[in-house]
């Protein structure tokens, strides 16, 4: 190997700054952090994405740079920001590493204009790879505010090939996006600037992408930003902790997607990551996953409530803006060039504080924790009762966590319906003096009082113990099938595992064998026993693995119990195995697949079947920005390969809302889609419109390769699926699976929900005929072994040893199947 030498000066800088600024839009973000760091009260951004000669310029009426500023200004590690004690963060600002200019400088052209306010003349710096072009004083330059600076860069990658080939073919308007997402992410967490983003280089002048003048607040930014229909009300939070903190707000709206929910720790706006998903799993286990209203959307939402059976359904997800601040030295935001995923002291901590924020929240307005886990009722399960997730301690009310100050603020908005029982009421002075005045919930200039845990259970909010232990007085009456038991007790080989079990020691949520008394599981001097099908299984080593041929050549015995078909299949190691397959199941899955089918290969080959929708009178309602994103030709476009088409909404009209006539929704899902209250169609477009505006890059890739028919290279499908799970789909189900990544979730479910309940149910009596005629359309789906639900479809009994042996020696076991179908 040759000598370990150190790299040119030049690639070492080109291979460092191409790291720190991978794109544009990351581009802009650090100059938009810069403008943030000096102090400005007006940031203007312009991004030009002309091919070849794509342009960033930043302006703002910060601090400015000084003429000794400038001549460091393009050196790599040089700052002027404030720095904690390891050196290795910043205090109350972005920048500390000194190195996005000098990225910049390497990689582009970067000319800064700069005046400070106590400076009477303006000064240029331009350098381009790394090399000053011009420093000096510049008359014809002119900075509109006291103090300012202008920054532009331009040429950018303009010696990195690849990079330069990748921007040169990238698509403008997911730049634009994301540059968008950029601006706004930050405007949220600064509603004193004053902010615009200007798409420049157009034929006819630049346009406007995005303008906030200053607001107070950032529910303000937010209605600026996304409409008013989203937080009409909405809780401030103010909460301190020691030297932690929690700034923002909750609205009390739910919203269909996540595409709200922005976190912020010290102000870096960070990535969807656990501290999210834990506040996601808190909300979607309180009532507010259901209970949640979207403005004027409730109405049709409530109507088909009622009409639903599915609760997962109408699931609600916050929409939130909060920020952390943490002393410096307990985050680390050089984890990574973006700043985007950044390291914690103790991110437990970090997490409790917000959780506890969280609880409070749902505390307050009513939105308790769920009595049980809603799921899709299967037909095919028996109903436990579940255990609610626990509300963290509320530092509050527990005097040994460490106690927050708080102070949850209602907006000046109408009170929400969905608490009746706060609204109006004044705060009694015993519990204002008990709680102390950081502790009551400010409602229309009325206090109210927060549930008291010593109040009789009746006329508050249960507690978590309390509602637990009622689920466990309350507990459905098992289902007992002796041939279960019998036949379980009486064999021990095969698929099916028993685990012997204690039964004097009944345990909430054990399995439907529990309390059973049986007789054949219990000898004499031997304590009783029972199988338990929800404890851990031991994986026990069986060469029971099944194919699509062993579904082909499956020998059908028959029905049992009228849910199931009892049959024989033949084991990859050509063993075979008695199993039990369940009717509902596998017709489901036969059924869905039907559908997924239809409709996937429509949207590949544009021909979807599409059905006029109700008399023309099929109207949806959108907020104002979700009627301009849908309004884009390519997002039309899009949802016309899925069969669903609108009158262009007519975006004149004033308000918040805005009504969009749909035209015509895919035949297969009309009975659903094509409904007069549009409830359902309501919920795919609004569900859908998040999801195109942050891939529609990938969607129009995908949709030029079915066209040319080649395979996109996509890590994650477009509902965030693990990419070999995907990969995996579309080796099975070839074109089609293609197209089903890219199918909107709420499509999905609607096709899984039609194939459940057209499916054959338990109850349902098959002949032998239909028996063997499903297992046959069972075995031709691509997934056989699971239904719709991602439930097993098979549940193999035994293993009956060499599929040979027992074709020629079936007296050696004899089985009579037919007292199999006397059972029932
Ligand atoms: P950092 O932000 O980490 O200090 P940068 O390379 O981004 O590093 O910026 C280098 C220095 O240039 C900053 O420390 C700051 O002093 C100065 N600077 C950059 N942009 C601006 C701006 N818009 N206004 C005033 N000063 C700026
Ligand atoms: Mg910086």
């Amino acid at each position: 190997m040759a000598q370990i030498s150190p790299l040119s000066l030049s690639t070492s800088t080109t291979l460092r700054s191409s790291f720190i600024l991978p794109t544009l839009p990351q581009i802009l973000s650090e100059l938009v952090q810069n403008s943030l760091d000096a102090g400005a009260t007006s940031i203007a951004c312009w991004v030009d994405l002309t091919k070849h000669g794509e342009t960033i310029r930043v302006e703002d009426d910060g601090c400015g740079i000084s003429e000794e500023g400038l001549k460091r200004v393009g050196k790599r590690f040089r700052t002027s920001k404030r720095l904690n004690e390891s050196g290795l963060g910043p205090i109350g600002c972005y920048g500390f590493r000194g190195e996005a200019l000098a990225s910049i400088a390497s990689i582009a052209l970067l000319d800064i204009t700069t005046r400070t306010d106590s400076s009477p003349s303006t000064f240029t710096k331009i350098i381009k790879s790394s090399k000053i072009l011009f420093r000096g004083h510049s008359p014809n330059r002119h900075i509109s505010s006291e103090g300012g600076t202008i920054i532009t860069v331009r040429d950018v990658f303009h010696d990195i090939p690849v990079r330069r080939e990748e921007l040169a073919t990238s698509n403008n308007a997911t730049v634009m996006m994301h540059c968008k997402k950029v601006v706004e992410r930050l405007s949220l967490g600064w509603p004193g600037v004053d902010w615009s983003l200007w798409e420049d280089g157009r034929e006819g002048g630049a346009k406007n992408v995005l303008g906030i003048a200053q607001n107070k607040n950032r529910v303000e930014v937010f209605r600026a930003l996304y409409g008013n229909a989203l937080v009409q009300r909405y809780q401030s939070i103010r909460v301190s902790s020691g030297k932690r903190r929690v700034d923002g707000f909750i609205s009390l709206s739910g919203d269909v997607s996540k595409t709200h929910q922005h976190l912020y720790i010290n102000n870096y706006p960070v990535d969807r990551g656990e501290l999210h998903l834990a506040i996601s799993k808190k909300f979607a286990a309180s009532r507010f996953a259901t209970l949640a209203s979207s403005g004027k959307l409730d109405e049709v939402d409530d109507w088909n409530a009622r009409a639903r059976r599915s609760p997962r359904r109408l699931e609600r997800h916050p929409i939130y803006v909060l920020n952390v601040t943490l002393p410096s030295s307990d985050v680390d935001v050089a984890y990574e060039p973006r700043k985007g995923l950044l390291g914690y002291k103790d991110l437990d901590s970090v997490k409790a504080l917000l959780l506890a924020v969280v609880d409070e929240y749902l505390r307050r307005n009513d939105f308790g924790p769920l009595r049980a886990r809603s799921t899709t009722p299967s037909p095919t399960k028996i109903s436990q009762p579940s255990q609610t997730a626990p509300y963290l301690p509320s530092p509050l009310t527990t005097p040994r966590t460490p106690r927050f100050t708080l102070a949850l603020q209602s907006s000046n908005l109408p009170p929400s319906p969905l608490r009746p029982t706060f609204r109006g009421e004044s705060l009694p002075p015993a519990i204002a003096s008990d709680q102390g005045d950081d502790n009551c919930l400010v409602h229309e200039g009325t206090a109210v009082p927060i549930p008291n845990r010593d109040e009789p259970a009746s006329k508050r909010q249960r507690t978590d113990s309390e509602v637990y232990s009622q689920c466990r007085l309350g507990s459905r009456p098992v289902r007992k099938h002796q041939w279960i038991f019998d036949l379980a007790g009486n064999l021990d080989t095969g698929v099916l595992p028993t685990t012997p079990r204690l039964v004097s020691m009944p345990e909430e949520g054990s399995s439907v064998l529990n309390d059973v008394d049986s007789e054949h599981c219990r000898k004499a001097n031997e304590p009783r026993r029972a199988i338990s099908l929800q404890q851990p299984i031991k994986a026990i080593k069986t060469d029971a693995q099944f194919t699509k041929t062993s579904l082909s050549t499956a020998q059908i015995i028959g029905q049992v119990d009228r849910k199931y078909i009892a049959a024989v299949l033949r084991t990859t190691s050509a063993s075979s195995s008695l199993v039990l397959i369940d009717q509902h199941a596998a017709d489901e899955r036969v059924s869905v697949e039907t559908i997924l089918r239809e409709l996937c290969e429509g949207f590949g080959s544009n021909n979807v079947c599409a059905t006029k929708a109700a008399d023309g009178e099929q109207m949806i309602v959108l907020t104002r920005a979700e009627a301009e994103q849908l309004s884009q030709p390519a997002v039309m476009g899009v949802l016309r390969r899925w069969g669903i088409t609108f009158k262009p909404p007519d975006l004149e009209t004033e308000g918040d809302y805005v009504q969009v006539q749909v035209e015509h929704v895919p035949s297969v899902l009309a009975s659903r889609l094509g409904r007069k209250e549009a409830a359902e169609i309501t919920r795919l477009v609004r569900g859908y419109l998040p999801v195109l505006m942050e891939r529609m890059g990938e969607v129009e890739a995908m949709l030029r390769s079915v066209d040319g028919d080649a395979l996109p290279n996509m890590e994650d499908g477009i509902d965030g699926r693990n990419g070999l799970v995907q990969q995996e789909e579309e080796r099975h189900c070839g074109d089609w699976g293609r197209a089903m990544r890219f199918m909107p979730k709420e499509m999905l479910e609607l096709a899984n929900s039609k194939a459940c309940r057209g499916a054959i149910m338990f109850g349902d009596h098959l002949t032998y005929e239909q028996c063997t005629r499903l297992v046959d359309q069972l075995s031709s789906t691509q997934f056989p072994f699971i239904c719709a639900h991602g439930r097993p479809v098979i549940a193999p009994l035994v293993v009956l040893g060499d599929a040979n042996t027992i074709r020629s020696r079936p007296a050696k076991r004899k089985i009579d199947w037919g007292k199999w179908r006397d059972v029932a």
